[in-house]
Order: C-alpha cells, then structure tokens, then sequence
C-alpha cells in the first residue's frame, strides 16, 4: 500500500508540468514579463476546484500574486506562511535537451525552467492542499499560501509590494517556509545531510564612478579615470575577504566534519567543502563577505580619455557584517572613487530550534532513516527577505530527497532544470507530515 498522501503524490508531477508550460518568465521588466496573471489564475482555479478560496492582488499590470488562508483547527495560534513564487528566469531553447516550457517527463524526472526554482515546491504544496481539502484534513493552525510575482527580480512587485502594501493579509504569521533549502546531499548509502536554510546574505548591488582628467588619448595622462576604475575593479575582484563562521555555518561544519569523520580548519573551509560537489561554491560564500564585479561602463572612443567611467559591483554580506563589509569596500575601493548603492537588502537570520524546526527534522527522519538535518546560509537571496520584515522568522524547506550524482546545485537557473518524481513524491510526504504536526 502507498504511504503518505496517495492523490497528491499522484498528482504533483502533472501538477509541475502544467505550472511549467505556463511561461512566467520575468524579464526585470513588466513590458516584456509575461505569465504571472496567467499562473496565478491556474492556480487559483486548482484551488476553487476543492473549495479554498484566494484572492489575487496585481501590483502593477499582470504582476499577479495570489494569497490564501487555509483556516487551522486551532485559530488562536500563530499562522504558517507557505510562500512560494511563481516567476522563473529567461530561457533559451536553443541550449536545452528539451524545450524548457514543456513541462516534459523523461527518464523519471520533470524536465523545465522551474523545475527547482520553484514550481516544484509550488506543485507540492497545492497537491497537499488540494489533497488535504478533499479528504477533510485540517491543519493545526492557519497555513497562509502565498504565490508571488517578480522573485526573480528582488521581489518589488510581489512579495515586496505585498508586505509593504497588504501586510494584514500576512496578519499573525509568525514563521514561514519557502525555497532553497530541505534537499539532500548524500554523504553515503545510510546518511544524507539535508540543508535547510536558516540564513540569507545581505545583498548590497553598488555603481563605482572614477572621474579623472579628459583628453587626448595619445598624450601623456596620469589622472585617467578607466585606469583609477580598472584599480579598485582589480582589488574587489581578486581580494578574497577573511573567513566569518556565522552561527549556522558553524553548525553545518560541524555537521559536516561529524558526517565525513573530517576536522575543518576553521581559516580554510573551503577545502573540507569541496568534497560536497558543487554545492561547495554556493556554501563557501557563506563564509565570508564577497564583491564580484560584473558590469563596466566607459568611453566612446579609442583615442579619447573619457571623464568618467564606471562599473557595478554584486556585494554580498553576511548577517552582522553589514558595517565590516563598509569598511572592507572603502580600503579596496580606495580614493578618488564615488560609490553608490543601487539596491541594498538586510541580511536574514534565525536560529535552527524550536518546535518548527523539531518538526522538520522529524518528518525528513520519518520519510528518510539516514536523514541528518543541518541548517545553513543561502548565499542569494529570496522573498524571504521581504517576509523577513514583518517579524516572520523564515525557513528555506522545500523537501527533496536527491539521487546522489544529481549535480542540484547547478540546475538553479541552468540549462536542463529538472526534477526527479520520485524526488517530489518525497516532498509531498515530508510536507504532509510537517504540515500536519505543526
Ligand atoms: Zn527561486
């Protein structure tokens, strides 16, 4: 006999493929963003078909996000918030084994933009709600299910827009679950870290403008402003800032070093990381603060010094560290060199305890003997730091158990996203148990 939630594990995978061939792709621009309105509205409609009603809210023109409020047995507690959106980022068929808006199953798996990030935690948890409505099953406390626009583009007109604009819709929430986090990595046959996120970086986008001394490019010029630029450039880009072991990556090291029966040189993570596959380069910017630049502007012509000239920069710093990574940037920006913040978030941190988080470990355990959940830092970032806001402590949980040569890491916005059934039908029962203890 099946375990679990037998209609929800039946339908997720189908479920994840509609949402798929809905092109949400979110362009950073509302003229050229389409699909949102569409998938909410399928969303919604997936929802009527068992009785929950929800409300869609557009910030601006198709900019659709849909809440609902899914009444708890007991109405007096704190409510859940289940926040998943529904926007993807751009991409190209011309790279992929199969077009990424097919929403196509192949060799066991989900194959599309979405896959992972996140149409698949947005499948799973409305084949459990849907499931849940059918058969009767009511949750602990309120769960408020959020589908949002324009995570893909910092959140301004959804998860952002609707904190700022509609708070009371979120009245009461007091912890939240989304993306990233709750996947495993296989350490061997008997034990799986399962990383759950508990932390997100700060996000600090700058434009560094050096201004210098036009004139002709044959002359003698010692105040060039390409040059002054190209310096600061240099030393963000190859200083590699010092190691800080914030409180969740101090535990995932330990759980690390406890796993694979290592000792991690607390100045040189790195190292014990890279046996983690992949992963290790999202993880090992969880160490410290980091500035890549990314863009470079100046000039119009060979012979001609330009007075100006400028470049962006993707900062990144870790909770706690937002005045140290000030610091860090002037000394490596040096003089002569305006800076300026294009977009600057909080960094976002909770504690890995507490009855939500008991809760997690118990159905990841349930569902996977050799399950050892962990908590660590996301190094992006997500709409978390938008629900961060209203005083909700979030969780990155969107539970899959992962076949062991699955390179996860690189199918977040990569080419041939996709996501193994099998891995969604776990989610779906790890959900169903959570969802129903807390
Ligand atoms: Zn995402």
């Amino acid at each position: 006999m099946e375990r679990g939630p037998v209609q929800a594990q039946s339908e997720v995978a189908e479920l994840l493929s509609e949402l798929i061939r809905i092109d949400t792709t979110n362009t950073g621009d509302t003229a050229t963003s389409a699909g949102e309105r569409v998938a909410a509205e399928w969303v919604a409609g997936k929802l009527d078909e068992v009785g929950i009603d929800s409300v869609i809210h557009e910030s601006e023109r198709g900019r659709a996000s849909l809440v609902a409020r899914i009444p708890g047995a007991d109405r007096s507690r704190p409510a859940l918030l289940v926040h998943g959106h529904l926007d993807v980022v751009p991409a190209d068929p011309a790279e992929w084994s199969v077009h990424p808006f097919s929403g196509e199953e192949r060799d066991g798996y989900v194959w599309g933009r979405g896959a992972v990030d996140m149409k698949d935690m947005d499948a799973m948890v409305l084949a459990l709600v849907r499931e849940w409505a059918r058969t009767g099953v009511r949750p602990p406390r309120d769960i408020v299910l959020a589908y949002v626009a324009d995570e893909e583009a910092g959140g301004k007109l959804g998860a952002r827009w609707l904190v700022d604009e509609h708070p009371d819709l979120f009245e009461g929430c007091s912890e939240a679950i989304s993306e990233v986090g709750g996947f495993s990595i296989t350490v061997r046959d008997d034990l799986r870290l399962y990383l759950v996120q508990t932390a997100e970086k700060g996000l600090a986008w700058m434009r560094l403008t050096a201004g210098g001394r036009p004139g002709h490019g044959s002359f003698v010029h010692d105040d060039n402003a390409v040059t002054r630029l190209c310096q600061a450039v240099a030393r963000l880009g190859s200083t590699r800032l010092p190691t800080v072991l914030t409180p969740p990556m101090r535990q995932f090291l330990a759980a690390v070093e406890e796993a694979y029966g290592i000792e991690i040189d607390p100045d040189e993570p790195e190292e014990a990381l890279a046996r983690l596959g992949s992963i290790s380069r999202m993880l090992g910017a969880a160490l410290r603060n980091t500035a890549n630049p990314t863009m470079l502007q100046a000039g119009y012509k060979t012979n001609v010094i330009p007075g100006t000239a400028s470049a962006t920069v993707d900062g990144r710093f870790l909770h706690g560290q937002a005045e140290e990574f000030e610091r860090q940037l002037a000394s490596l920006i040096g003089e002569g060199i305006q800076r300026e913040w294009i977009v600057h978030d909080q960094a976002v941190e909770t504690t890995f305890d507490g009855p939500l988080v008991d809760s997690m470990v118990a159905a990841l355990k349930s569902e996977d003997d050799g399950a050892r959940p962990v908590p660590f830092t996301m190094s992006g970032g997500t709409d978390a730091k938008s629900f961060e806001r209203l005083g909700i402590r979030c969780f990155g949980f969107s539970p899959l158990r992962l076949p062991a040569d699955l390179d996860f890491a690189s199918l977040f916005h990569g080419i041939d996203e996709r996501v193994p059934v099998e891995s969604l039908r776990f989610g779906v029962r790890v959900l169903d148990r959570f969802l129903r203890a807390v």
